[in-house]
């Protein structure tokens, strides 16, 4: 006889979710992560007086009523916008391409109108029909001057690859549009939980069994028969000792800096988009949170975080899926034998090799909350 209902392995976002309703619908369910710490990327740790976010920056937006509605039970938003600041050869521009980045690169741009002959000038002199591959596609949207300035630098570094090389979907996640709007996201909400992210998970795990350093490989070893079902939140071709080969990643390495200074950069996310600086970003916690404490108090010091982007080999984290086509038809043939499991299901952005927003990833929990729980968020 088991003794759990489910035993739920990662405590990430989507393995808190699942575990949540699981308990409140009356499953008895055992939460394990290998890391000493529960929220998967998005764990924040606090460092004199401010949230960091360990595992990159991390800004909830979405146009999910439901999930929007979800997440506020379990933290009070703030309201955060990202406006990044591109930086590049000791110029500033705004970030996603709107009015603003238009009228800095072109000064005489003043009016949408005007920014779109432009754009449309620079596309035909390009001569590209349908896109097929990045660089046609950030071409098509922004022409020759933005490309090389804003986008080809930034993503040949994050990708270690030529743009012509990448998929145009990468691209297509920005936003391009001709009003004076700096907003990085379209989504009808967007926002920071205040005290963290960590906190969020804490409150989602409240009255579940966790338990932190704990390797699934290792547990089940000992115990074959501690839950009548899994829910594997992991590397899926982890889970199958990577016997059909190894899925690739583009990892990341994060340095941070605490400053004995109030304000280092004026925003949150600055984007290095020249080439030679080997950094894609700097991230300065605290503005997620408009610079206070707890206590509503401006904080003396700061943590800036420089991020850069790293070849994954095994062993390194995991950060992006490479979903190119041979990763694809690797993954495909994990998710065949992942369909013949009878007890085990594969969720979250390491077992489905999907590069999730934070809402997405809350959106699939809940499809599997309703096919394994019949319970309808
Ligand atoms: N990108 C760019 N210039 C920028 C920011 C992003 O060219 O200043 C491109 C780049 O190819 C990147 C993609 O847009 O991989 C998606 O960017 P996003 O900010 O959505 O990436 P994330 O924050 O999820 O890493």
């Amino acid at each position: 006889m088991p003794q759990y209902d489910y035993l739920i392995v990662g405590a990430g976002l989507t393995g808190a979710v699942f575990a949540h309703e699981a308990t409140k619908a009356g499953k008895k369910c055992l939460v394990i992560d290998r890391r000493d710490h529960v929220a998967g990327n998005i764990y924040t740790q606090e460092v004199e007086g401010i949230n960091v976010h360990k595992y990159g920056a991390h800004i909830f937006h979405t146009s999910l009523a439901n999930v929007w509605n979800y997440v506020n039970e379990f933290a009070e938003f703030n309201n955060f916008v990202n406006s990044p600041i591109a930086y590049y050869k000791g110029e500033v521009y705004n970030m996603p391409f709107n009015m603003n980045t238009f009228a800095k690169i072109w000064p005489e741009v003043v009016t949408p109108e005007q920014a779109r002959a432009k754009i449309a000038e620079q596309i035909a002199a390009e001569g590209i029909g349908e896109p097929s591959n990045l660089e046609e596609q950030a071409l098509s949207l922004v022409g020759r001057d933005i490309f090389e300035k804003l986008v080809k630098g930034y993503t040949e570094k994050q990708w270690g690859r030529d743009c012509k090389e990448l998929p145009a979907s990468i691209i297509k996640r920005l936003p391009c549009r001709f009003t004076y709007d700096n907003n990085y996201f379209n989504d009808r909400y967007q926002g920071i939980p205040v005290g963290g992210y960590t906190k969020m998970v804490e409150r989602m795990l409240e009255g579940v069994e966790v338990r932190l350093g704990v390797e699934y490989k290792e547990l089940v070893a000992g115990e074959p028969d501690i839950a009548a079902r899994t829910i594997y939140c992991g590397p899926i071709d982890a889970f199958y000792d990577f016997k059909l080969g190894e899925l690739e990643w583009r990892s990341l390495r994060f340095e941070s800096e605490l400053l004995d200074e109030a304000d280092h950069q004026g925003v949150a996310v600055v984007n290095y988009n020249e080439r030679e600086v080997p950094w894609t970003r700097i991230i300065e916690h605290k503005h997620f949170e408009f610079g206070l404490g707890a206590d509503g108090q401006p904080l003396p010091k700061t943590v800036i975080t420089r991020e850069y982007p790293a070849d994954w080999k095994p062993g390194d984290e995991p950060y992006y899926p490479l979903n190119d086509a041979k990763n694809e038809a690797l993954y495909a043939k994990y998710a065949d034998l992942a369909a013949q499991e009878g007890d085990v299901v594969f969720a979250g952005r390491l077992g489905g090799y999907k590069y999730y927003d934070m809402d997405k990833a809350i959106a699939a929990a809940f499809d599997l909350v309703k096919t394994e729980l019949g319970v309808e968020l």
